[in-house]
């Protein structure tokens, strides 16, 4: 007979933050920042822990550029050539340690990584990433990477339960992506009935993770600001962002105006057909998509979008009475709720 799991896992919609009794003054004393040393690479990541998505249309040298600014990060998505890199690299070293060059795991995969790294040698992050992270193959790659790069700091991804990120820890990696089906342009759920609520596979993958010195990213499902919170609230180490910015002057893509006066950019998800097309000259007959491709309104510079969503996560820290991002997990209690916001002028 077939387990049924009958205690209620959460998405983000699902709870809010309550608000704490603080001592703060204000929200220019929180401090976003964050010193994360790593377990098998040991090197310190100064930043903060913000992700824009290795997507094609969101983790591109543009957005890298703008984030890095203000200390955020982007993996920057496996299409660039390693020409490319080198000419990045050249021109921008202030915002290497804000980077990670992504892989898939096959052959020719990771000869363009080796090529990479050896052509942007600053780089000091890498990002293994597959659609399923459950795959014995997927295990010896991060073993092959970890073994070729000692010291490189290694995520890899995605999963959502605690003993697959335990099993990737041990195998090499640093930091562990979390999230299967939560997406806005993710259709998995819909083509294979996979997935995880992410608010509690977040907090199932963090207890894991940090009882072996690990870190997560919490990669899909943000909203909102408020999304964000809710997300290092449940200890997420990273949040990692696609649609939340998507659409702007850093996205890839061209603008596209339409004839009622408006513009939009493309917005597909990296297995939908889009992107298939795009990077592998079609759908192989034996898979189905597993991604969507949506028009968003064009939102100009993401450096207005970025500043929103810090000022929200700042915000939030007041609220819960965290004078630092580290300490939002210990001030966070989270309350069920069957209504978040008022939907009365929605349309
Ligand atoms: P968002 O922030 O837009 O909700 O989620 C972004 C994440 O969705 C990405 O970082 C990646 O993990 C996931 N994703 C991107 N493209 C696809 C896709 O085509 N299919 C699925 N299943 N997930 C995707």
């Amino acid at each position: 007979m077939p387990n049924i799991i009958n205690e209620i896992k959460l998405d983000f919609k699902d709870v809010l933050l309550r608000p704490k009794r603080s001592t703060l003054r204000s929200r220019a004393d929180v401090n976003l920042f964050r010193e994360i040393t790593f377990k098998n690479s040991k090197k310190t990541y100064k930043g903060i822990p913000l992700i824009a998505s290795n997507m094609d249309t969101v983790g591109t040298f543009e957005m890298a550029k703008a984030l890095a600014k203000h200390g955020v990060f982007t993996t920057i998505h496996k299409y660039y050539l390693p020409e490319d890199w080198a000419a990045f690299a050249t021109s921008n070293p202030e915002v290497l340690s804000f980077v990670a060059v992504s892989s898939g795991t096959s052959e020719s995969d990771f000869e363009n990584l080796t090529r990479v790294l050896k052509e942007a040698p600053g780089v000091e992050f890498i990002c293994l990433d597959v659609a399923n992270g459950y795959s014995q193959h997927f295990v010896e790659f991060v073993r092959k990477v970890r073994q070729t790069f000692p010291t490189h700091t290694i995520i890899a991804g995605n999963v959502v339960t605690g003993e697959m990120v335990e099993e990737l820890l041990l195998s090499g990696a640093d930091i562990i992506k979390v999230g299967i089906g939560p997406g806005s342009v993710c259709t998995t759920r819909i083509k294979t009935g996979v997935g995880y609520p992410q608010l509690s596979a977040v907090l199932e993958c963090a207890d894991a993770a940090h009882g072996l010195q690990g870190h997560i990213i919490s990669d899909g499902g943000c909203t909102c600001p408020g999304d964000v919170a809710k997300a290092f609230g449940a200890g997420a180490d990273f949040v990692m962002l696609g649609g939340m910015l998507a659409g702007h002057d850093q996205s890839g893509g061209e603008i596209r105006h339409k004839t009622d006066g408006t513009k939009v950019k493309l917005f597909y998800g990296m297995s939908s057909d889009t992107a298939m097309k795009k990077h592998a000259g079609g759908v192989a007959d034996y898979r189905t998509p597993e991604g969507k491709t949506v028009e968003v309104p064009y939102r100009g510079d993401v450096e207005v979008t970025l500043l929103d969503i810090l000022g929200g996560l700042r915000s939030a820290c007041t609220y819960t009475g965290a004078a630092k991002l580290k300490e939002l997990p210990r001030r966070a209690t989270f309350i069920r709720c069957t209504q978040q916001v008022n939907t009365v002028f929605c349309n």
